[in-house]
């Protein structure tokens, strides 16, 4: 068995999902390592898919062809019912390139200002590419609603004006276990991770 059999990369650039799928993998018998482990440094694969599902799939594929190491990458988003289904697979986007969380936020309450059914979801599907490119999916959603206003401090994204459906917190009101428990990448993550415990 070589050093690399149990290598795995996290093919993100964003520190949320990496920490997160840290969290929903540890104990398995794997070095999960990010982009900015591997020197050289993997380019960051382009995302124009129109389905979550394909922007994982492409963007697995390209990290595990660059890299030689099973890649996972995960390709998720806030989908508001009022909003068409936006910010969509445009969720780090839509409000602008350059905008920080707490800036998209604030604009997607403002276009929801008056705006009853505040219905959403967020839906999160994770990719695992080996190197000779074959590619399996794993999927995840959970339900909600769109906040009046942010609440908590927790996760990441749009966790915090977004109310799960059933409990009334935010996503940002859970401890990240909870969180984990029943987000769209802990219930993805929970379908990997068994597939992963399977052997690569
Ligand atoms: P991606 O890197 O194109 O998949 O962007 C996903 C974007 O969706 C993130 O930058 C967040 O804005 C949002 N998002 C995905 N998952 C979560 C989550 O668990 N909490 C909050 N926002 C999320």
């Amino acid at each position: 068995m070589t050093a690399d059999r149990h290598r795995i990369l996290i093919g993100s650039a964003n520190p949320g999902k990496l920490r997160e799928y840290r969290e929903i993998l540890a104990g398995l018998d794997l070095e999960l390592v990010a982009p900015t482990d591997l020197n050289p440094v993997p380019p960051e694969p382009a995302e124009d898919a129109d389905t979550f599902a394909e922007n994982a799939r492409t963007k697995a594929r390209a990290y595990a062809l660059a890299t030689g190491l099973p890649t996972i990458a995960d390709d998720s988003g806030l989908e508001v019912y009022a909003l068409r289904g936006a910010p969509g697979i445009r969720s780090r986007r839509f409000f602008g390139e350059d905008a920080t969380p707490h800036e998209r936020n604030a604009k997607l309450l403002a276009l929801l200002d008056g705006v009853a059914d505040r219905s959403a979801r967020f839906v999160a599907v994770a990719a695992l590419a080996s190197p000779d490119g074959h590619v399996e999916l794993f999927d995840g959603e959970v339900r909600g609603e769109i906040a009046e206003a942010p609440r908590g401090e927790g996760g990441f994204g749009y966790d915090p004006v977004f109310v799960i459906a059933g409990d009334g917190r935010t996503m940002a009101e859970l401890a990240a276990e909870e969180k984990h428990r029943i987000s769209h990448r802990g219930l993805a993550g929970a379908k990997l991770r068994t597939r992963l415990a399977g052997g690569i």
